[in-house]
């Protein structure tokens, strides 16, 4: 009886240290922009725009709480230093985009690779072998980055601390959408992808738009938001084949950082 009772206790208590929140995206129409234009995904990641977590049905509570928040001398060194990040980076479009929260994974993560299950999408229509290829090619791009942590495909989705997946297509004229779930202090722990294979008009993506899907969505993976700057791969409407030194420079600063609140 006395370890049923704690276990009540121990529940709610994990539960209350777990949030998440939803990103989706779109890929330009047509690689170099001279489609028509999609229908901006909203630059949100979490609370602030409704629509989006309903679109899958999650909550996505980003309230800066008093546990989240660093002590000040940790936030002012960490606030100067994005300052001093200067237009090289677009840490401070996502300090505005998210409440002045950061999320990445924790700095012990660089003793052990963050696992990546990519699940193959062979029963979904539209599925392309060359899409897999495309994946491992964006992974390979973040991990020329040179952060402290490590992406490594591996099949096994049980231990996996991202895991992609294929659907035939997404809501809301979206083609890519990034699930993370952190720690009340902001460590992400687990992450969800999932890739569409068509555009909402039904139009299949090609290969190049695979790569700039997968280069966004791991760049969310890693804790990234949007960028403001049509070039960059976090730019909402992506159509990068690959990373920009806007994109490196802000994985960088973002690891060379605290995670949680700045406020
Ligand atoms: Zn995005």
């Amino acid at each position: 009886m006395g370890a049923s009772g704690s276990r009540s206790v121990l529940i709610p208590t994990l539960a209350m240290l777990l949030v998440a929140a939803v990103v989706t995206d779109i890929v330009r129409r047509a690689i170099g922009g001279t489609g028509p234009a999609a229908r901006a995904a909203s630059p949100s990641r979490g609370g602030a725009v409704a629509p989006q977590a309903e679109a899958v049905g999650r909550d996505a509570p980003l309230q800066p709480n008093p546990t989240d928040r660093l002590d000040s001398a940790a936030r002012a060194l960490a606030l100067a230093r994005i300052e001093n990040g200067g237009s090289g980076t677009y840490l401070p479009a996502m300090l505005e985009e998210n409440d002045s929260v950061l999320h990445r994974w924790a700095d012990d993560r660089a003793k052990r690779p963050l696992r990546v299950a990519v699940l193959r999408g062979d029963t979904v229509p539209g599925f392309r072998e060359v899409f897999l290829a495309n994946i491992a090619w964006a992974i390979g791009r973040w991990n020329g980055v040179g952060l402290p942590v490590w992406l490594e495909q591996d099949p096994d989705t049980a231990g996996a601390d991202i895991v992609v997946s294929f659907a035939d297509r997404l809501d809301s004229n979206r083609t890519g959408r990034t699930e993370l779930t952190w720690q009340r202090r902001g460590p992400i722990v687990k992450v969800q992808v999932t890739l569409a294979t068509h555009m909402s008009d039904g139009r299949q993506l090609q290969p190049s738009q695979m790569v700039a899907l997968a280069l966004h969505e791991l760049g969310h993976a890693l804790g990234l938001g949007h960028s403001p700057a049509k070039t960059d791969a976090l730019y909402p409407e992506t159509s990068a084949t690959d990373l920009t030194s806007r994109d490196r420079g802000t994985a960088i600063l973002l690891y060379d950082v605290p995670p949680g609140s700045l406020k």
